[in-house]
């Protein structure tokens, strides 16, 4: 029996968790493993709505116009799709920036504390 037809038979639930893995598998090859919001890395495989695990966010809202093509989804984490809910796409686009803004500030805020300890160090 072929996967297809094999498909049809199961109930709506089950055919749209298998549909929602084909394109979460389309994305993960397309976009990697990590987060579109705060891009660190997803877990796959665990349970589904740890808060690491991937969810599928659409960058236009659903309830805004919306489709399911491929271009208009991104993968996330569980918290970050909750943080984006259906805010407009240029908003979702000025979140993602200051999430990366922030990660580089505290990089280089560790970095400065590393180098003042290295400095006492030295003294
Ligand atoms: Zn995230």
């Amino acid at each position: 029996m072929s996967k297809a037809k094999h498909r049809s038979f199961l109930p709506w639930w089950i055919r749209r968790h298998l549909a929602w893995q084909d394109s979460r598998a389309a994305l993960r090859a397309r976009d990697g493993d990590d987060c579109w919001l705060c891009h660190r890395p997803m877990r796959f495989g665990g349970p589904p709505n740890c808060g690491k695990a991937a969810t599928i966010e659409h960058r236009l809202p659903v309830s805004k116009g919306g489709t399911d093509a491929l271009d208009n989804l991104v993968l996330c984490h569980v918290g970050c799709n909750r943080h984006l809910a259906d805010h407009p796409p240029e908003q979702k686009e000025r979140m993602r920036i200051n999430r990366a803004a922030g990660f580089a500030g505290a990089r280089a805020a560790g970095r400065y504390l590393r180098l003042a300890a290295e400095v006492r160090k030295r003294q």
